[in-house]
């Protein structure tokens, strides 16, 4: 994988010319329900990243993945211990530093891929500041679980995702993540209530203080997770992203591969 945080400085100047994007994964430390690490978010968008990265390469793309950005904005979840949170706008004057950064280098595409929903709004903020200075050609934010709204309700049984559910367990599960499933559990069954929750069904994102809701931090069936169903996801999300990129790179007048 080509990986910028593994690269000397070289090595990376000899990268920037030929790339035709860098991925930038996002994520969290919070906590997600007595089965999965506080890590979840930004282990799942990091590993995301790196299959898209190279799924890219085999369909003749140049991409990278960066450094990721491990905690993000999750103030609905700081009721349980381990979950560390930014503002929304510590966080997004954070995103709009490191895009500067790599701006200077002469990088001028950049896919966000975001493991975290509460990110959104902060990840706009710091994009549209970014663009005024017109320097950019590509800067795409990517939420993952966008891209399986319709075919999710196929793949999942309970028809719903929300947090450390059947998906975001499946997902972690086909992704290598430390995943308890003794301690996974349905807490859709806890309080029928918590179906309405649902980022299938959802425009957008909103985002309760999540002990008001649930005991465990779950909401969603993480007890019917398995790996298939999370290699089938997996295959949405990464293909929709080359998809994407490519249709980035042709807008802006550079044919890929
Ligand atoms: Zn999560």
């Amino acid at each position: 994988m080509l990986d910028f945080s593994r690269l000397t400085w070289p090595e990376i100047k000899d990268t920037i010319p030929r790339l035709d994007a860098l991925l930038l994964p996002l994520g969290s430390i919070e906590q997600h329900g007595f089965h999965l690490p506080v890590n979840n978010d930004y282990y799942t968008a990091r590993e995301l990243a790196g299959i898209i990265q190279k799924k890219g390469e085999e369909e003749g793309l140049t991409l990278a993945v960066s450094f990721s950005l491990p905690v993000g904005c999750s103030h609905h979840h700081m009721a349980f211990p381990g979950t560390v949170s930014l503002s929304e706008e510590t966080f997004s004057q954070v995103l709009g530093e490191i895009l500067e950064s790599y701006n200077q280098h002469g990088i001028r595409r950049v896919f966000i891929v975001n493991g975290h929903g509460g990110n959104a709004p902060g990840i706009e903020k710091a994009l549209i500041k970014a663009r005024e200075d017109g320097t950019w050609d590509m800067l795409e934010p990517f939420h993952y679980w966008d891209t399986f709204k319709e075919k999710g309700s196929e793949i999942l049984e309970s028809g719903h995702y929300f947090h450390a559910c059947e998906g975001e367990t499946s997902l972690a599960l086909a992704l290598k993540q430390r995943v308890l499933m003794e301690k996974a559990v349905n807490s859709l069954e806890e309080n029928a209530d918590l179906k309405r929750l649902n980022i299938l069904e959802m425009e957008d994102i909103f985002v309760p203080p999540f002990h008001h809701l649930t005991k465990s931090g779950v909401i969603g069936n993480s007890k019917a997770a398995d790996k298939e169903k999370g290699e089938k996801l997996i295959e949405i999300i990464t293909s929709e992203a080359v998809k994407v990129i490519k249709e980035n790179l042709v807008l802006n007048g550079k044919t890929a591969g």
